[in-house]
This record gives structure tokens, sequence and C-alpha cells, in this order.
């Protein structure tokens, strides 16, 4: 029987990234990311598996984003036992992301459920808990980059390089079922970008006959990450001339350690001739640094060096982690200039509201905008630059100068994803475009075929296809 492949999640859509190659009755998950967005419709499909969880036999992770593993512990919650393959530094990662998310679904649960019981409806219960958590990390298999290993008879895998996030990969699958010759699926996973701070950058993509590609920037072309240093200590500098607090907010994973250590090298290299506080104020963030400081195996040449010469380069002089609640209160008591980091990085919960409650009306401070917000929400009105927005259900004039730096984005550009591409032209039967909106992927798809791909297909949520052997 050939194998198939079959989208569930990501396809036509960001997020929810899970597709299921089947192979002999049995089956192996790529990824099994959260579902964000509008809420009940979330809600929905983070409850949905494309088949049942106890019959799927593994799952390979390409990172730890939620969006790619954080549906992971309901998939435990309803059955699944089976291993689940990623880098040691991917387990490591998705192990505190997931603890962090077990912890929001009870809350959000709690919130719902005391509206629930004023109305007399019935309480629900949260898509899953801690206990879920611990139950999933304990089939985390590691596997380091580059090492063939099997999952199921006649199906093997290898993780190679996708200098997207630490840890990242992309995932090469063989089939081998004997009858025909093998077949070679990669999965793209979320593909980083040369020159990204602290990351090596994306190894080539291995030859296939199956490509399944990322397409979250397939329409548009963002600046290169090197422009960004020169910028950022400028808004550095002017911002704590002029007396005032730069507030960024920021991913806790990823995003917060790349600004920690170009903070440091700047400070070294002269470009921050003073030295001002650096407050990381995310309790995440935290632990994901310790993560981070544990895996310098991955780190790229430049920031191995630096590590090695500072002892720690997510460590600098005046930084303070700040995990207490009161303490990121008392923040607010002081005056004197400093650059704040906090979460949420759209600006949608967390901490981040706080300090943009307490510093968008003063014009000395600085507001500086280092990834993707989304439609609709506060970090998009701020990029907007409205004159009020509203924080807490308050409005508040936008004074603080509003800064966006789009070169610290991790996810490679429609060119760069090209270039990625390329080298497989002539040898890819059929490319799969998932993890992008509608607009992004259609545009992908054109400047592929034009690259020289003949078959290159959007698939629909559900829509599975049958693998026919490599290319004759
Ligand atoms: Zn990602």
């Amino acid at each position: 029987m050939p194998a198939k492949l079959r989208f569930h999640g990501a396809a036509r859509e960001v997020t929810g990234s899970m597709h299921l190659i089947e192979l002999n009755g049995r089956s192996v998950a790529l990824d099994c990311g959260l579902n964000q967005g509008r809420r009940a419709e979330a809600n929905a499909k983070n409850k949905s598996f494309p088949r049942d969880p106890a019959k799927i036999d593994a799952v390979i992770l390409s990172h730890a984003h939620i969006d790619h593993c954080g549906k992971l512990p309901r998939l435990v919650k309803e059955g699944f036992s089976g291993p689940v393959y990623g880098t040691p530094a991917t387990c490591d990662l998705a192990a505190v992301l997931l603890d962090d998310s077990a912890k929001i679904q009870v809350e959000d649960a709690e919130y719902w459920n005391k509206k629930r019981v004023k109305r007399g409806d019935d309480p629900i219960e949260p898509l899953y808990t801690h206990e879920d958590v611990e139950a999933t990390v304990r089939l985390f298999r590691k596997r380091d980059l580059n090492m063939e290993f099997e999952v199921i008879p006649g199906l093997r895998a290898s993780l190679h390089e996708a200098g997207h996030m630490l840890g990242s990969s992309t995932v090469s699958v063989t089939i081998d079922n004997g009858t025909a010759g093998p077949t070679r699926i990669v999965y793209t996973g979320d593909i980083g970008r040369r020159g990204l701070d602290i990351l090596r950058d994306p190894a080539p993509l291995p030859p296939c006959d199956y490509l399944i590609c990322e397409s979250t920037y397939g329409g548009r072309d963002t600046s290169p990450p090197e422009d960004m240093t020169d910028e950022f200590a400028e808004i550095i500098n002017d911002t704590m001339q002029r007396g005032g607090k730069l507030i960024i907010p920021a991913f806790a994973v990823g995003r917060t350690q790349v600004l920690v250590y170009k903070y440091h090298v700047m400070l070294l290299e002269g470009k921050i001739p003073h030295h001002y506080p650096l407050i990381v104020d995310s309790p995440l963030a935290l632990r994901a640094t310790e993560v981070f400081k544990n895996h310098p195996e991955v780190f790229d040449r430049e920031a191995s060096a630096f590590n090695s010469l500072t002892g720690d380069m997510l460590r600098c002089k005046h930084d303070e982690y700040i995990e207490d609640v009161e303490q990121s209160k008392a923040l607010h008591k002081r005056n004197e200039p400093m650059v704040i980091l906090s979460t949420s990085g759209m600006c949608e919960v967390g901490r981040i509201l706080h300090h943009l409650k307490n510093n968008v009306e003063n014009y000395k401070n600085t507001i500086l905008i280092v990834g993707y917000q989304a439609a609709h929400t506060l970090g998009r009105r701020i990029v907007e630059k409205q004159k009020q927005i509203k924080i807490f259900g308050e409005m508040y004039d936008l004074k603080a100068r509003v800064k966006v730096l789009t070169g610290f984005s991790a996810h490679a550009n429609a060119a760069e994803l090209i270039e990625a591409t390329q080298p497989l032209v002539g040898h890819v039967k059929k490319v799969f475009l998932i993890h992008g909106e509608v607009d992004q992927q259609d545009a992908l798809a054109a400047r592929m075929r034009e690259a020289g791909f003949k078959d290159v297909v959007i698939p629909e949520a559900n829509q599975s296809f049958e693998l026919n052997g490599a290319n004759p």
C-alpha cells in the first residue's frame, strides 16, 4: 500500500501545525501544534485530531514553538503513548513552554467557569493540565541533528538545522516498505534565516521527492537581520539620552534572548556608551534563558566565542531578571532611563500591559516593536500609531515614540524561501505549502512555479495525498 500524507493543521493558516504520514495502517505525526486565533474556533480545533490519538504511533517535533508542539499534552490526555522525537534543545524548551501553556489553559478555564457558574452553566475543563504535560515530557526522546533513526518499521527520520529558534529542525523522512524504491519527504518546519543572532544558519534542505514547505512570509520581503545593530543601538541611546524608558514587547522564548545577547554585544563593542539597566520582566523568559544556557552546542560561531569570552552571553553587568509580580510593579516607581523587555509579544496579555499603561503617555519614552503584530491586537494598534489606545478598558494617549524593527524576524522571507528550495527544482515531485495565510501562500506558489517547480499545491485541512514513490 502506498504511503499517504494527510494535512490536519496549519492548512491555509499559520497555527496548529500537524501533518500525518500513514503507512501500512500505522501513522506518524509531524508536529502537534496549538491552534490560536478566534476562541471558539481554536478551542474546537484544539480538541480534534486526524485520527484516534491512541492509534498514532509517534510524533516528530520540528521545534518548540507552541504552534508546533502545544497540542501534545491533549494528544496524550486522549490516549497517545508513543515516542515524541525532537532535538535535545527542542525537548527541553518544549517542556518549559508546555508547562507555561498548561498554566494558561487552567487559568483560562477558571476565568470562564466563574462566568458559567453565575449563568448556571456546567463548568468547562481546561484543554490540559500540568499533569498532562508531565506525562507528555516522559515520552520525549532526544535525537541529535543529522543522525538517522527508525520511527516505525519502514520509516526512518533525521533532523537538520533549521536556524529558526534554539533546537529548531527540518525533518527528513525516508519511507522504504520494500515495494518501490525509497520515498523521501522533507518537512521544513519553520525555516530561519542566515545571519540570525545566536543561531546557526539553516542547513541546505535535504534532497526529497515530496516537500512540505512553510510559507509564513511567502509574499513578503523583510529586512535582512544584519541591518539591525546600528538602528537598535541608536534607538536605545536616543531614548536613554532623553531620560526615557525603552519598552520592548517581546516573545519570551527566542526573541528575548536574542535582544539580551545583542544588548550585551553592543555594550562591549561600545555602541551603547553608557550602562543602563536592562530589565527582563517575564518568568517564562527566565526559564527559557536557562534552557539556552544548557545548550551551547547549538550556538553559532560568534555566539560560542562571545559566550566563552564573557562566561555567560545572556548575563551582562546591568541586567535584572524579574520573576516576582511585586518587583515588576516596583519598576513603575523607578524614574531612571532603562530598557524593559516583557511579554506578551503582541501586547495582548501579561506584564507588558502594565508597562505600556504606565509609559505610553510620556513623550520621552519609546516603544520598540520587534515582532509580527497580528491584526486586532494592541501591538498592531501601536504599530499603526493610533492616537489613543485602550489598555485594561481605559483610553491612553499614545505620546511615546513608536519604532519598528522587522529585521529580528526569525522566519525566512519570500526571497529566502525561494533560495532555500531552488536546489530541489527538477527533483521534487510535489510541493505542499503549509503554515501561511492564503495570500502569502498564493504569492509563494506563483514564485515557486516561476522558479521551476511543476507541481505546487496548497492543501486544505484534512486533505490527504497518496505518495507514489520516488521520481523515476
Ligand atoms: Zn516557529
